[in-house]
């Protein structure tokens, strides 16, 4: 006997690599390439070191009232936490206790079965069809839960909030979590159908739509009942998980709409640029609805591209993963950072 036999061993989830080169294009974690609104930069300069001595507002008020405001709903319908990571760790805990499988696709946010597995919770993972769509009957049997990225993660692929709508409908006794992670590039928001669903929760981020990963700001938002019993479960183990800082540029973040939607399209546009581009050297790409492309080549292996981009400081994403092991996932960055990556291809696939 030992102490080791008592540890809870996992098989963590396992982040992208983030390299320090001076000369590198970090196209593999679905950061924003540009700041975040000029507001923060300022707050941030005069924020005042004393108001650290004191604990933040328990219920981050400042950041849930901004919230609440942007998206039209009650602040008794907003749960914050510390990256939308924290967020769906939070909504796993609290909401998946069934012996029943809580379902999720089988390709898609590689961090939900890592949350299953840490809360001993049974899950099944439905396979997505070849084009990489969900197909909604999947999620029409006895399950403990389901939760589904739209856009989806790592193929970029949104489906309507009808269709996901149909699937909280037909489980009325199950908590139905969507992640919106990327829901601002070109996605349809599900926050609406919170009000028709007490059993819909729908997650979002400041990480990529408002160049906040640093910060570490996610958000979810339903019924009131579903959000207390989450900050129930919340306060079970951490009561003050926001910090001042970033209750304070959260809520910031939120009032420049103008900074907001210009670097969003942009992103979009040179998505579009990247896409064609991709597809013109020979890769197949998916129609993206987030600031990522999910690109095959028709002859060059992934990780053959994968390691060559590497050696010239481009960082993209590439997992070794049943189905998708020859794809590359490649976040959409400036324009002048996806013209040095298209170059760089052109000699890779010479
Ligand atoms: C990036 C991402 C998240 C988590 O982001 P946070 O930085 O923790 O807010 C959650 N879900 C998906 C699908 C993501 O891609």
């Amino acid at each position: 006997m030992s102490w080791e036999d008592n540890v809870r061993r996992m098989d963590p989830y396992i982040p992208g690599e983030q390299p320090c080169f001076d000369d590198m294009i970090k196209l593999n974690t679905n950061e924003n390439p540009y700041p975040p609104a000029p507001g923060v930069q300022r707050l941030l300069n005069g924020l005042d070191a004393d108001k650290l001595k004191l604990y933040p507002q328990p219920d981050a008020r400042v950041l849930v009232e901004a919230l609440a405001k942007e998206h039209k709903v009650s602040c008794e319908n907003v749960f914050v936490g510390v990256g939308s990571d924290d967020v769906l760790g939070t909504a796993f805990l609290t909401f998946f206790t069934s012996d029943k499988p809580v379902l999720f696709a089988d390709i898609t946010y590689s961090f939900y079965p890592v949350w299953a597995s840490l809360y001993r919770i049974p899950f099944e993972t439905p396979a997505l069809d070849k084009d990489f769509r969900l197909k909604k009957e999947d999620y029409y049997r006895p399950n403990g839960g389901i939760v589904i990225a739209n856009p989806n993660a790592p193929t970029s692929i949104a489906e309507p909030a009808s269709f996901i709508e149909d699937i909280v409908k037909h489980n009325p006794d199950s908590v139905v979590i969507v992640d919106e992670a990327y829901v601002d590039f070109g996605g349809e928001t599900c926050i609406p159908l919170t009000e028709k669903y007490d059993n819909l929760l729908v997650v979002q981020t400041y990480s990529k739509s408002r160049s906040m990963a640093g910060m570490r700001i996610g958000y979810a938002i339903g019924n009131a009942k579903l959000i207390s019993y989450m900050f129930d479960v919340r306060n079970s183990y951490n009561s003050y998980t926001m910090n001042y800082p970033s209750i304070v540029c959260g809520a910031e973040a939120l009032k420049d709409r103008a900074y907001f939607e210009s670097t969003r399209d942009r992103i979009v546009a040179t998505r579009e640029m990247l896409k064609e581009d991709l597809r013109a050297l020979g890769f197949d790409v998916p129609d993206s609805s987030a600031n990522f492309l999910f690109a095959e080549h028709e002859r060059v292996p992934a990780k053959e591209i994968f390691t060559r981009l590497r050696e010239k400081h481009i960082f993209v994403r590439y997992f070794n993963k049943p189905r998708i092991d020859n794809r590359l996932r490649i976040t959409v960055g400036t324009d002048k950072e996806v013209e040095r990556l298209v170059e760089t291809l052109k000699e890779i696939l010479r």
